[in-house]
């Protein structure tokens, strides 16, 4: 049987983000309303690129957090699993497991991205 929980991040796995058919923006993750059109805004569910470029990043305990672009010209803020990135880098998703919930054993995953050799 497959736990409720999987059932309920599936939009985590698929990668699907929101476009607005009205003004042709992409935003990752999934929003629900359109930040630039507001009510005016018709979103639709899309399913993104898993790969792009590192337009900037910075340094967190330790850990790369990018803004990437992706391919499709949205951009998202990640984590990525390198030992140093450039601002071109080119990297795309991978799922990473953050950590295990002891009662239930599920693993959680989340979005990361990796360099593009
Ligand atoms: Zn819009």
């Amino acid at each position: 049987m497959v736990p409720l929980f999987w059932r309920k991040i599936k939009y985590r796995y698929d990668v699907v983000g929101s476009y607005c058919e009205k003004c042709g923006s992409y935003y990752y993750p999934k929003r629900e309303l359109c930040p630039k059109c507001r009510r005016k805004g018709k979103l639709r569910d899309e399913r993104f690129p898993d790969e792009g470029r590192v337009l900037s990043y910075t340094i967190v305990n330790g850990k790369i957090i990018a803004m990437i672009g992706l391919n499709n010209g949205a951009r998202t803020l990640a984590e990525v699993c390198a030992e140093k990135v450039e601002i071109g880098t080119r990297v795309k998703k991978v799922f990473r497991r953050y950590g295990e919930d002891g009662d239930e054993g599920i693993i959680y995953y989340g979005t990361k991205f990796v360099p593009v050799c």
